[in-house]
């Protein structure tokens, strides 16, 4: 059984110095995403685009978690088996932070896949320069484990599965850093009967009075406030908290 569903974007690792997609003074103020990744820039021109990959995953190794990846890897190992961790993110931050069995819902920079047999495996921060074979088929279609745009995103299929779950046990969602563009995630809090949405500003995209808690900061400071929600959550079954009452604590 599990209780709470973490899930995160790109804004929980922006402490940690990996640019978001709509940091005006990130990355993408430099790359078109479309000419990067998506599966039409893939088909024009394989080499630009596993370069791409190849800097990010360089510009990885140095990188760090900050407190709130190590906050969700603190409640895993505080609640075993009753918080699943879910992320939009490639990076490898809940990895370094301890997390377990991090389900990510577009890739990981740390693997490549074949495109042959569809086996994945571990390449650290090493480049892919087109050449790698594949070490199960041995096939020469070796590429960046990334879901990119229009493409298949498999994994959904899981976060799905834990909505239902989180659906069926009243569980807790908490959703962190993410613009709510690429994911519906207002339309998941409906499935928690309590919910805690962490952003740096309101967004567009989510309606924030669908959430019982909205924290407007960086996910570094929110962090401790979330896990003291997360405890309470978990350890209590005081009604008004699970019942999803309505409050802010910003
Ligand atoms: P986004 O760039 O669309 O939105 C970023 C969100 O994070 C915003 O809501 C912003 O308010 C919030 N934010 C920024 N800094 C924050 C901070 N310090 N603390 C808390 N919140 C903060 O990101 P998205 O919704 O994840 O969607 C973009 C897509 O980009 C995702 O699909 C993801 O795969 C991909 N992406 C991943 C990474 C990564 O792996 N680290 C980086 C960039 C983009």
């Amino acid at each position: 059984m599990r209780n709470i569903v973490f899930l995160s974007g790109a804004g929980i690792s922006a402490e940690s110095g990996i640019s978001t997609f709509r940091d005006a003074r990130g990355l993408w103020d430099t790359y078109n995403v479309m000419d990067v990744c998506s599966a039409e820039a893939f088909r024009r021109n394989r080499q630009f685009v596993l370069e791409f990959y190849n800097k990010r995953r360089r510009e990885l190794a140095d990188k760090t978690p900050n407190a709130a990846h190590r906050m969700v890897a603190d409640i895993q190992r505080e609640f075993p088996d009753r918080v699943l961790n879910v992320t939009q993110n490639i990076d490898d931050l809940f990895e370094k932070a301890g997390c377990e069995g991090t389900i990510h819902l577009h890739g990981e920079l740390t693997k490549a896949r074949c495109e042959v047999c569809g086996n994945i495996w571990d390449i650290g921060y090493a480049d892919l320069v087109g050449t790698e074979l594949c070490p199960r088929c041995g096939a020469s279609r070796v590429r960046h484990h990334v879901v990119m745009f229009n493409e298949q995103a498999p994994e959904y299929m899981r976060l799905y599965e834990s909505l239902d779950e989180l659906h069926a046990n009243r569980g807790m969602l908490v959703v962190i850093g993410t613009s709510g563009l690429v994911l519906p995630v207002e339309e998941f809090a409906r499935y928690a009967s309590y919910s805690v949405l962490n952003n740096l500003e309101p967004q567009a995209a989510i309606d924030d009075r669908v959430f019982s808690v909205h924290l407007y900061e960086k996910a570094g400071t929110a962090a401790p406030k979330i896990a003291e929600l997360a405890r309470r959550f978990l350890d209590s079954d005081q009604r008004g908290l699970r019942d999803g009452r309505a409050e802010t604590a910003s």
